[in-house]
């Protein structure tokens, strides 16, 4: 599981995390739901290690992570848009996490491919990115997050670049791999409706805070702010 306890962090004046609060069970999957700068991305990046909280602490299966560099965390990101190495193959995007770690090459081709499998792309391996289209690309970079068995795993709008039908389909995609892996997720998201469908638990944030977590029927049945009825309720 992973826990963010009493985060808050400040760009300058401007405080963009205040006391977050959020504890997460091993193996679940949580959204963190919300309109555009309301500190989605940057709770993302402090669990992840590529931010570091002005106060509060992080732990990763109950370790203290807040001072932990990136690199070390064991989590696994999948960045919004632009994220595989243009230059490396989709096999060699894949099997990167892999080399920095040192595993031997036998072992490495085998994890590959495994992988490659699990996100359908096995006939796409020998491609770059610029010749896959954009959902494919989501998927090699969704493989480059797993192959190294990340502790957590950690989506930033991994379909919003997508259009409709690719999106639910590596939407479906992505809950498959999650049941089978069963690795703790979270995921970041705009979309009510993607974040109601996907989650065992959102985590509703306005200005900073976490206003409201609950599984998606709670959240639906029983908002506990207005703003909460209102940012769900402009779902159609
Ligand atoms: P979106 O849905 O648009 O991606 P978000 O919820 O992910 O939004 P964040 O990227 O976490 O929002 O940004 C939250 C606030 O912090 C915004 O006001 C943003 O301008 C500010 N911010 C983020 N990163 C920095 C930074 N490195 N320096 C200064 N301000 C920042
Ligand atoms: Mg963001």
């Amino acid at each position: 599981g992973l826990s963010l306890s009493a985060v808050s962090k400040n760009f300058g004046e401007k405080q963009v995390l205040c006391g977050v609060e959020l504890h997460v069970r091993p193996g679940e999957l949580i959204t963190l739901l919300g309109p555009s700068g309301c500190g989605k991305s940057t709770a993302l990046k402090i669990i992840g290690g590529f931010e570091q909280p002005t106060s509060g602490r992080v732990s990763i299966n109950d370790v203290d992570v807040t001072d932990t560099p990136a690199r070390r965390r064991g989590a696994g990101i999948v960045f919004q848009q632009y994220s595989l190495f243009p230059h490396l193959t989709a096999e060699q995007n894949v099997e990167f996490g892999l080399k920095v770690r040192r595993i031997p090459r036998q072992e490495r081709k085998e994890r590959v491919a495994e992988l490659l499998d699990l996100v359908g792309l096995v006939e796409h391996s020998q491609k770059y990115p610029h010749q896959l289209s954009g959902g494919q690309q989501q998927r090699i970079a969704l493989a480059r997050a797993l192959v190294v068995a990340p502790a957590v795993l950690l989506l930033d709008e991994p379909l919003s670049a997508l259009d409709a039908i690719v999106r639910d389909r590596l939407r479906d995609e992505i809950v498959r791999i999650h049941r089978e892996r069963g690795t703790t997720t979270i995921m970041v998201t705009h979309d009510q409706e993607e974040a109601l469908a996907m989650s065992d638990r959102v985590a509703v944030m306005h200005a900073g805070r976490i206003v409201q977590l609950g599984t998606p029927q709670e959240i639906y049945r029983r908002p506990e702010s207005s703003f909460v009825a209102d940012f769900i309720g402009t779902m159609n």
